[in-house]
């Protein structure tokens, strides 16, 4: 979506890249080897659909191997094409080095508008693209494991699963071959919506440094903020049920394709949700005003922007007039290399994509560990932990009934210590820890090298040198 004389989404990403690595002491042969994607697979394929063969482009590439398996989305668009996915195999890359997912980039695409087919007709495309990526190892648990992405979700990949599971059959590790999986099929709890939650420990991270808050010219806590949103899919629709439900955040505009919603005194996300799904779009929807300018409301005045959709919807055209002064990049690459520097020198502060969206891959991460080790997060440990605070539930009230009753628990904080963690309650945790690690590590950048005046730099930062010491450590 990028206008004239902006460059491409891979060019983007390059020259985002080369202000950082300006700033470091890395040989060039590093560097260029770093910045370089390793390989790009194109296959063409034919499916026979309603009676003749429809031939289908898709790719998977790969960025860096510096670690293996290598890891990124596969996503369904009419717009994939060549270019993006090495640019979006590029931030999987820094995106894993940064929430220290122990993974290499990779990214996939299909040339397809799914919303043309039924469900048999995407069943039989995926499993003969999935076919055609694992003959060549490019779908494997130990080497390329792929995860849903723009247009794809948990059905994909359980197809996915299964043709690989029927190509490999004595593979005792065939369900870690790709992750976004449904639960009965080998996911994990939370992963749909890790991405979302992720944007949320993000911004919760964000308004816990009064530096930070400071930068972009706010104050306060993440109470009361306004937020628009662009793209209610899987991730926006997360990030900002979230948000308001729990956050005292108000979502005072919602951008989707036909068009966008504003309301002033906040909009119901659930009922918002419901209402595209039945309706198929915004318009028509009765608790706020309906404008089809979408890209109008988002330059609309507003405390926090979280693009969730496409790349390159904030350029050149539009960066100018943007006027919240904190943006969260739930999307991949929805910022270009042009609109990010007029952004800077105005003082907007980004939380750039490659932090905050990584909360996919962070649970993606999760759930391949899972899957290799074959058992469920807390069955060894959940009885055993409730067993232990039961114990100290039951001193305690002996005690209190020693002391006359002078004192007692409460039902509800008995209720919230005596339960034990499931496996959401333990990817929630892991995810948060994730997230505020990682987000501590770009703030220490931009707060401590005066270089560093953005947290986007500080992210390619401390990812890119990850990378370096990786390679360095396996003599190259
Ligand atoms: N497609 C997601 C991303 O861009 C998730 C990738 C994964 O889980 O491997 O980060």
């Amino acid at each position: 979506m990028s206008v004239k004389n902006e460059p491409t989404f891979r060019e983007s990403v390059d020259l985002m890249f080369n202000r950082a690595v300006s700033l470091m002491d890395l040989p060039p042969g590093l560097e260029e080897k770093i910045r370089v994607c390793n390989a790009t697979y194109t296959v063409r394929f034919g499916v026979r659909l309603r009676g003749h063969i429809q031939t289908f482009t898709g790719y998977r590439s790969v960025h860096s191997e510096h670690m293996e398996p290598v890891k990124g989305g596969i996503r369904y668009a009419n717009s994939v094409n060549q270019d993006e996915v090495e640019a979006l195999a590029a931030l999987m890359t820094y995106k894993c080095a940064l929430v220290e997912a122990p993974f290499g980039g990779s990214k996939g695409g299909l040339c397809i508008d799914p919303r043309e087919y039924d469900e048999h007709e995407l069943e039989q495309i995926t499993r003969r693209f999935a076919y055609e990526l694992a003959k060549r190892d490019l779908i494997h648990p130990s080497q390329n494991v792929p995860a849903p992405d723009m247009g794809t979700g948990e059905r994909e990949m359980a197809w996915i699963a299964d043709q690989y599971a029927r190509m490999n059959t004595t593979d005792i590790n065939a369900k870690a071959c790709v992750t976004g999986k449904p639960l009965n099929a080998g996911g994990i709890a939370g992963r749909v919506e890790a991405t979302g939650r992720g944007v949320q420990y993000a911004l919760q991270e964000f308004f816990r440094d009064a530096r930070d808050i400071e930068q972009a010219g706010m104050q306060g806590t993440l109470d009361g903020k306004t937020v628009v949103v662009q793209g209610l899919g899987n991730v926006g629709y997360h990030a900002a049920k979230f948000l308001s439900e729990e956050d005292g955040c108000k979502i005072v505009g919602v951008i989707e394709r036909d068009g966008a919603i504003t309301n002033d005194d906040g909009i119901n996300i659930e009922n918002l949700r419901e209402w595209i799904i039945k309706h198929g779009g915004v318009k028509g929807y009765p608790d706020g005003s309906y404008t089809e300018n979408g890209a109008a409301v988002l330059e609309t005045e507003c405390d926090i922007l979280v693009p969730a959709a496409m790349e390159g919807v904030i350029n050149l055209s539009n960066a100018e007039r943007i006027k919240a002064p904190l943006i969260i990049e739930a999307a991949n690459g929805p910022v270009t290399a042009g609109a990010d520097e007029i952004l800077r020198k105005k003082g907007t502060v980004i939380i750039p994509d490659m932090y905050a969206n990584a909360g996919g891959v962070t649970v993606s991460y999760f759930e391949w560990v899972k899957n290799l080790s074959h058992i469920r997060f807390g069955r060894m440990q959940r009885r055993q932990e409730e067993a232990r605070h039961q114990l100290v539930v039951d001193q305690l009230e002996e005690l209190s009934k020693a002391m006359g009753n002078s004192w007692t628990l409460t039902p509800d904080f008995k209720q919230k210590y005596l339960r034990g963690a499931g496996e959401l309650e333990l990817v929630r945790s892991g995810l948060d820890d994730t997230m505020r690690i990682a987000y501590q590590s770009m703030r220490e950048t931009w707060h401590e090298r005066e270089d560093v005046q953005d947290l986007r730099t500080a992210a390619y930062l401390v990812s890119i040198g990850k990378v370096a010491s990786s390679y360095r450590a396996k003599g190259l």
